[in-house]
Order: C-alpha cells, then sequence, then structure tokens
C-alpha cells in the first residue's frame, strides 16, 4: 500500500513545544507579553507603525470593518475567486459585499476589475492577494487615495510576499493576516492586522476586544486600576499568548521555508504534464509567497481528477469554488455566472495540490507521477474531442 500524500503538514517541532510550554507557566493564559513580543516582530518584518495579534482573519477583519465604521447601507468590494470568509465579514456586519471578477491570467483584482463598480455607497475594497502573488496595491492607493474609500489587503496568503518590494501594509489602511492551521505560517487559529494608519490603529485596538476602551492587559498597569468605558462596538478578536508563543520561530524561518516551497513549486512547474491544464499566470514583479500550487482541470473532469487523487491516497482540494455561488449568496444575491465570468470558470475546474517545505521528494513525484500517467491522457482525449 502507497504512503499517503497529505495536502498540508505543519512542522511545528520542539522549538514550539518549548515555547508553548514555557507560555503555560505564566500568570495569564490570554493576550500578554508574548503578544506584544510577536507583534514587535511583525512591525519590524513588515516595516509597519501598528501591528495588533488577532485570534483569526475573520475576527481581525470584523474588527477593521467595525472600527472603519461599516455596516447596513455600505457596500464593499470584494473579489469572487477567494474564500468565503472576505466576503462574509461583510455580510455579517449588514453591509453588502459587491463581487468582482478578477484579471483573466492572474486571478487577481485590478483595478479595472473594480473601477465599474464603485458607488456613492461603496465604503471600503477588500484586496485578495490569492494563492501569495500580490494585486498592484499602489495603483488601487494611487487611485482611490483621494476618496473616502479604504484599501483592506487579504494576506492570508501573501506572508512572504512583495510587489516590487513593498510589502504588505505598505499602500493599505489595514493588511490582515491568517494563521489558521494550514496557512504558511500557523499556530491552527490565528491572524494580525497590521495598519500604518495611527488614528484607525487607535480604534481597532478598542474592536478587538469587545469595544473597550482599556485591554485586560493594561487595566493594572503602574499598579492602579484604570476604569474602562466602552465608545465603539467590538468584537472578541484577541490571540491568546499561548498560541503567539508559537510564531516567533516561523516568522523568523519564513523567507528560508518559503525557499524550500519554492523548490517544489520549480519541481511541479517543471515536470507535471501541464499540455491540457493550466496554472495561473505569475506576473514576476515581486515575491510570490506560493501558498498553494492550483491547476485548471478543464472541460468537466475535475472531480474525476479528484478522485484519481484520492485513490492514489493523494489530498488534494479546491481553492476556491467562486462566492457568488454558494447557496447562501445565490439565495441571497442571484448573481449570474456571466457577470463574473473568469471567476466562474476558474472555480469550476481549479484543485491545489500538496505543497509545503516538507513534503518528501518521493511523494511529491506521485502526485507528479499521478497526474502526467493518469489524468494528463484523459485530459488530452476531451481536449481532442
Ligand atoms: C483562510 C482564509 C481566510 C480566513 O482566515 P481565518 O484565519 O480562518 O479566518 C480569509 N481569506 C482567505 C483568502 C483565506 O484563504
Amino acid at each position: 500500500m502507497n504512503q499517503r500524500v497529505p495536502f498540508y503538514k505543519h512542522q511545528l517541532d520542539s522549538i514550539e513545544q518549548e515555547s508553548i510550554a514555557k507560555s503555560l507557566k505564566s500568570e495569564m493564559l490570554s493576550s500578554g507579553p508574548k503578544c506584544v513580543e510577536v507583534e514587535q516582530q511583525l512591525k519590524v518584518f513588515f516595516n509597519v507603525k501598528n501591528c495588533k495579534l488577532v485570534n483569526s482573519w475573520t475576527n481581525g477583519a470584523l474588527a477593521t470593518l467595525l472600527a472603519m465604521n461599516i455596516g447596513p447601507g455600505d457596500e464593499v468590494i470584494v473579489p469572487s475567486m477567494t474564500f468565503i470568509a472576505t466576503a462574509n465579514v461583510v455580510e455579517i456586519l449588514g453591509a453588502t459585499p459587491i463581487f468582482c471578477d478578477v484579471d483573466s491570467e492572474t486571478l487577481l483584482m485590478t483595478l479595472d476589475c473594480v473601477k465599474s463598480l464603485v458607488t456613492p455607497k461603496t465604503k471600503a475594497i477588500i484586496l485578495v492577494h490569492l494563492y501569495g502573488q500580490m494585486c498592484d496595491v499602489k495603483s488601487f492607493k494611487d487611485f482611490f487615495g483621494s476618496t473616502e474609500i479604504k484599501l483592506i489587503e487579504d494576506c492570508a496568503h501573501s506572508f512572504e510576499s512583495d510587489y516590487k518590494g513593498d510589502k504588505p501594509g505598505t499602500y493599505s489602511n489595514a493588511a490582515i493576516f491568517s494563521f489558521y492551521a494550514t496557512k504558511n505560517i500557523t499556530c491552527g487559529e490565528g491572524g494580525a492586522i497590521i495598519t500604518n494608519d495611527d488614528e484607525l490603529y487607535e480604534v481597532i485596538e478598542q474592536t478587538v476586544l469587545h469595544g473597550m476602551t482599556v485591554g485586560a492587559s493594561k487595566r493594572h498597569e503602574n499598579g492602579a486600576f484604570k476604569v474602562w468605558d466602552m465608545n465603539v462596538l467590538g468584537v472578541k478578536a484577541n490571540l491568546p499568548d499561548i498560541l503567539a508563543s508559537l510564531l516567533p520561530s516561523q516568522i523568523s524561518n519564513a523567507m528560508t521555508k518559503l525557499d524550500l516551497r519554492i523548490q517544489k513549486v520549480l519541481n511541479y512547474d517543471t515536470h507535471l504534464d501541464l499540455t491540457d491544464a493550466k496554472i495561473p499566470v505569475r506576473h514576476h514583479k515581486g515575491v510570490h509567497a506560493h501558498h498553494l500550487y492550483p491547476i485548471y482541470i478543464p472541460n468537466g473532469l475535475r472531480n474525476y481528477a479528484i478522485k484519481t487523487f484520492m485513490d492514489e491516497g493523494i489530498g488534494v482540494t479546491i481553492n476556491f469554488r467562486p462566492v457568488h455561488e454558494m447557496n447562501y449568496y445565490r439565495n441571497r444575491y442571484n448573481i449570474r455566472n456571466s457577470e463574473l465570468k473568469i471567476s466562474s470558470d476558474w472555480g469550476s475546474g481549479v484543485i491545489s495540490l500538496p505543497l509545503y517545505p516538507n513534503l518528501e521528494e518521493s511523494n511529491q513525484n506521485r502526485v507528479i507521477d499521478t497526474l502526467n500517467e493518469k489524468i494528463a491522457p484523459r485530459l488530452r482525449k476531451a481536449a481532442k474531442s
């Protein structure tokens, strides 16, 4: 029997075990000195003024949108080719997600995709750096910078990325990361918000913690109890120190781990028979974080491909079915696929292959052999008929 090839494997090890054990000995298990330390580390990594660790991308985005005072009557432009959370956070707050399509080659949002969707109700645009390749945030900043429209970056795939040398957080009002179990950097559940906007950050510090004016760790500062109030509505988005303790070593090693992922990517690029399949175009305008290795299986053969991989014990997944096609959004907004053609088409055929720094060579070869020997011939036949 062949060894199973999991879709994802984390690489947390003895360093993280020691770190979490230390954390358990501290007095308070909630957000404390460890979070402050990691926030400092992230501020340096991204060269930004402010950083707040959160317990998920989703809660971080809710806190950010709340701090921007976004709610009923407001519109937020989001891509349909993304994970549902990007749109859900808008919907949860009673605002309306306006779905945009993406560039046909890179599958990224561009100014051209977004411009025609802007109305007087548009309050924000969430730019998704899909699969680890960054959108041109500066072009959005140049166009929208003089308006009230806020730019938010969904960096769930793009921790290591840059665009022409500019990292996330450089041109947006806020950039939000995910440290969920399958992301490049993970603490099981977690995330971070970074921003250079001091005024916004002051409110985010409150909206991540119920809206309280003084956070728990600061209530007893300098020996005196600080009476707190609540000026804005917030969520409970703070990350506990226990989970934050898993992050410092991963952040330090992020670029080394990226190099290992790039080797796997090049191996796929060189050896996969993609004659009748395709991968997104890489724009080569900066560092690609290669969070995922997506390939498009045409001619309605995706289910066949998934079954073939699964029969071989190889974990594959779909990133993503377009959000507007989800039952909830279909029932609510009924957007036709012809209105979001590129996202709908890509979403009908995309699968992601296993990709992580410790993916064994023999296992990766099995993924390649399975595609080339069992799936590609079937694609060839379908392409001819
Ligand atoms: C994973 C993911 C999220 C959600 O992250 P959580 O930390 O699980 O809330 C949001 N956007 C994209 C593009 C993602 O892949």
